[in-house]
């Protein structure tokens, strides 16, 4: 097996570079996927996202160390295990990601990554719907082949939340992803005609019926290095072990749990962290794996006085009846992941753009599924954007059949305590208004009882969940950084023949979901790749509040 490139990993990055790198026809590509099929309503069906994040077959069933500032609990890291990778297990949510994220990137090192510069390959991936909310035409794609679309918002807490925003003092805004992130509105969703609109199903289905480009499915090993070339990539299948050739370069996209991990598994990392496991250096990177990021979230739950919200579905015959909707006419519940509003604030004066991000759901349950509030309820997953907590990715054998060590460091900074705490109130702020008049009951998590920091703090330690964000681990940054990983070109600095675009290498987290900016990174790498040059810069504002030296609203 031999082709031009090899990319390892079809998710949200890779299935993107398989279509962009096999477009023109001149090249050949081969993408390493070790999960499977995608087909059924547990992926396609919007509202079942809580199925297949939980599920074997298509999660790698990852877990953290004990965390030590969360009283040694292990959170569960989802990996989608599947075409598509995590864009076929996530949440749906679209967010790009603040235009300052993005110049902050630039300023770090990763210099032609600012807003300017990463907008054309954001408009380039999106086909935008507005849904006549409203919104940025001149901001968004139109041709792109991943859609975009917002919710019918038919339930009323959808506008009772962004009218309760607005009631406390704080901004709206009609799109979140256009000049002006700051606000609340509506939020968008990667669906499409109902189904999950993964990348599977926007980029890399449509490419496979090209003759130049082939998914294998297997396990990756390693990549192979030779004479400080990656020349091609060791894989098992069917209990063997084959090389796949590439003549012209590896792409390492399997996210940013695996791509550190293979990186080390094939020599490059911190030389004594390999050493430990008997791997011999190739290069010599003390960053791969470090700078490990994440979203960490709280639910805050309040019951609904009115029967209105998805509970009254939430049992085995409204389940049924909304899959066969959905199996049907691809319409009704099931074709929305629920998430339908959205708000984006500043924590506090002197924070210059949002720090905080909250998505709403008409109903009272635990991300995954696990637990329901029993009867009608509301929530607001609430939590700080901009943690400086890091963690690491590391390696616990060299054998690649075993998983890595993830420690985040969750709520290692100070700061992430006052931060959270100020979410769960100002949370409560908003719930507080007038628009839930109406709708208001007790709240049920965290629960009325708890008002003083340190009850606030007892229940974060106990209850905050990751929001399923982990980037950071093979950084990009100038080719003299010693930290990081790949230069701004996603080039591992050190071997030649060998990139890495995904998660992995954001520099620093976006205030967002972290599909859409994964995209992003395969389109721009798409072109560093081919080498025919980058789209041109788009200078633009985006909306700052005026008010952000005196006031967080
Ligand atoms: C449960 C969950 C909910 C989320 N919700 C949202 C959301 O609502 N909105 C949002 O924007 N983001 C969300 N995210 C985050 C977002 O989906 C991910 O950050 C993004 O998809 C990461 O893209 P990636 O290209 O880095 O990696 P992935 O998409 O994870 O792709 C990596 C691919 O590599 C393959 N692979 C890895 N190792 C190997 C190997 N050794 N051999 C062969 N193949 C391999 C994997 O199977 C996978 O297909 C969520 C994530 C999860 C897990």
């Amino acid at each position: 097996m031999q082709a031009d490139f090899v990319i390892i990993g079809s998710g949200s990055a890779g299935a993107t570079m398989a279509a962009r790198l096999s477009e023109s026809g001149r090249h050949s590509v081969i993408v390493l996927e070790f999960g499977g099929s995608d087909i059924g309503p547990l992926i396609q069906m919007p509202a079942a996202l809580s199925y297949p994040m939980n599920m074997a077959m298509y999660d790698w069933g990852y877990k953290s160390e004990p965390e030590p500032h969360l009283g040694g609990r292990q959170l569960v890291v989802p990996r989608g295990k599947v075409v598509g990778g995590s864009s076929s297990i996530n949440g749906m949510v679209y967010v790009r990601g603040h235009a300052r994220d993005f110049d902050t990137w630039a300023q770090s090192g990763a210099k032609g990554w600012s807003y300017a510069d990463v907008l054309p390959y954001f408009k380039r991936m999106e086909n935008w719907h507005d849904g006549g909310h409203g919104g940025d035409p001149a901001w968004r794609g139109t041709d792109g082949p991943l859609h975009v679309t917002r919710g019918k918002r038919d339930n009323p807490l959808f506008k009772a939340f962004v009218e309760a925003g607005a009631q406390a003092g704080f901004e709206r805004t009609d799109d979140y992803n256009g000049e002006k992130q700051e606000g609340f509105g509506p939020m968008e969703q990667t669906v499409w005609n109902g189904r999950r609109w993964s990348t599977a199903n926007a980029y890399l289905k449509p490419a496979l019926k090209r003759s130049n480009l082939e998914l294998v499915k297997c396990f990756a090993r390693r990549v192979v290095i030779e004479n400080g070339r990656a020349v091609g990539v060791e894989i098992e299948r069917g209990g063997r072990k084959e090389i796949v050739r590439a003549n012209r370069e590896v792409i390492v996209s399997a996210s940013s749990i695996n791509s550190p991990k293979l990186l080390m598994l094939s020599g490059i990392g911190p030389a004594a962290h390999l050493a430990e496991h008997g791997i011999d250096v190739m290069a010599d990177r003390p960053g791969v794996g470090q700078n490990l990021q994440d979203h960490l979230e709280l639910y805050i739950q309040q019951a609904s006085t009115q029967p209105i919200t998805l509970y009254k579905h939430w049992n085995l015959w409204g389940k049924a009846l909304a899959g066969a909707q959905w199996l049907f006419f691809k319409s009704g519940l099931g074709a929305s992941n629920q998430f339908e509003s959205a708000g984006f604030i500043r924590s506090r004066a002197g924070v210059e753009y949002p720090d905080i991000q909250f998505h709403f759901l008409p109903i009272a349950v635990r991300y995954d599924g696990q637990a329901a509030a029993e009867g009608h309820g509301f929530q607001a997953h609430v939590g700080p954007m901009r943690s400086a907590s890091r963690g690491a990715v590391t390696l616990k054998s060299g054998d690649p059949k075993q998983s890595p060590s993830i420690l985040f460091n969750y709520m290692s900074d100070p700061q992430d305590w006052a931060d959270f705490r100020h979410c769960i109130r100002v949370t409560r702020e908003i719930f507080a208004q007038p628009a839930f008049d109406a709708f208001r009951g007790a709240e049920i998590l965290p629960g009325a009882a708890a008002q003083s920091d340190d009850e606030l703090d007892a229940h974060i330690r106990e209850h905050a969940e990751s929001a399923y964000h982990p980037c950071g681990t093979c950084r990009m940054g100038a080719a003299d950084d010693r930290q990081a990983v790949v230069d701004v070109q996603c080039r591992v600095i050190g071997v030649d023949g060998l990139r890495v675009a995904d998660s992995s290498i954001f520099p620093t987290i976006p205030n967002g979901n972290l599909n859409a900016p994964s995209i992003m990174v395969g389109e721009k790498a798409s072109d560093h790749i081919l080498g025919q040059g980058m789209l041109p810069p788009e200078q633009v504002q985006p909306w700052i509040n005026p008010r952000w030296q005196e006031s967080d609203r």
